[in-house]
C-alpha cells in the first residue's frame, strides 16, 4: 500500500465568500477526509500499483437535471431502486463509485478511501495510458453538462484538490482532467458548464 510522506495536512483556502477559511484534512491512515460524511461503497478494490497520479472531474445528477436527492449515494452503494424513475432502469445494476461527491451546497461525501480504486472512469485513456481507475482519484460534482456549477462547489473542489496534492506527492496540478477527456465519444461530463479557468484561478490562489 502506498504510504504518503508525512502526516495529515491542513489546507486553508482564501478568497471565497462561502468557502473562506474552509479546512480540509485527510487522515493518511484511513485515506479518508476528516469531519466528512463517509458512505462506504462496495464498488472498490485495490489499486494494482499503489499509484495515484491523476485527478478526474465528473458531473452527475439523478434523475438527470435534478438536484438534492439521495439517488447518487444510492447508485454508488448499489441501492438505487429502478422503480423510482425511468432513468434509473438502465443504471440501477451498474457497479460504480467515485472517491468523493461535491453536492450543490458544497457538502462533501466520501465513498472510497483515496488509496483504493474507485470505479468511476470506465473504459478510458489518459495520455495513452488505459484504465484510468487504476491510478486516478474520481471527484463527482452534482450537476449537469449545461447548468452552471455552484461557486460553493468550485471552492470546495479547489480546497479538496489542494489538500490532495499536499497529502499525496504523486499527484500534480498538471494532471487534472475531465471524464470527457479520458473517455471521448462515450462521456461528456463535466461538460461545457464546467469552468476550468475558475478552478485554475482558485488553485493558483490557494497554492501560491
Ligand atoms: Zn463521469
Amino acid at each position: 500500500m502506498f504510504q504518503p510522506a508525512g502526516n495529515s495536512i491542513i489546507v486553508r483556502s482564501d478568497g471565497s465568500p462561502d468557502g473562506a477559511g474552509m479546512t480540509l484534512q485527510i487522515d493518511t491512515a484511513t485515506a479518508l477526509l476528516m469531519d466528512t460524511r463517509y458512505v462506504p461503497s462496495p464498488n472498490v478494490d485495490d489499486r494494482p500499483d499503489d499509484e495515484m497520479s491523476l485527478i478526474v472531474i465528473h458531473g452527475i445528477s439523478l434523475p438527470p437535471g435534478e438536484f438534492g436527492g439521495h439517488y447518487i449515494e444510492q447508485l454508488f452503494t448499489n441501492r438505487l431502486n429502478p422503480n423510482e424513475h425511468p432513468a434509473f432502469v438502465p443504471i440501477a445494476d451498474l457497479r460504480v463509485s467515485a472517491h468523493v461527491l461535491i453536492r450543490r451546497d458544497g457538502e462533501l461525501v466520501q465513498f472510497v478511501p483515496f488509496t483504493h480504486r474507485a470505479w468511476h472512469a470506465g473504459e478510458s485513456s489518459y495520455q495513452g495510458r488505459p484504465r484510468c481507475n487504476d491510478f486516478s482519484i474520481g471527484i463527482e460534482l452534482e450537476g449537469t453538462d449545461e447548468i452552471p456549477y455552484e461557486d460553493n462547489q468550485y471552492q470546495v473542489l479547489a480546497t479538496l484538490i489542494a489538500c490532495l496534492l499536499r497529502t499525496y506527492s504523486q499527484l500534480s496540478d498538471k494532471h487534472i482532467t475531465g471524464h470527457s477527456d479520458i473517455a471521448p465519444g462515450r462521456k461528456t461530463d463535466p461538460g461545457p458548464a464546467f469552468e476550468w479557468d475558475k478552478l485554475s484561478h482558485l488553485l493558483a490562489a490557494g497554492l501560491g
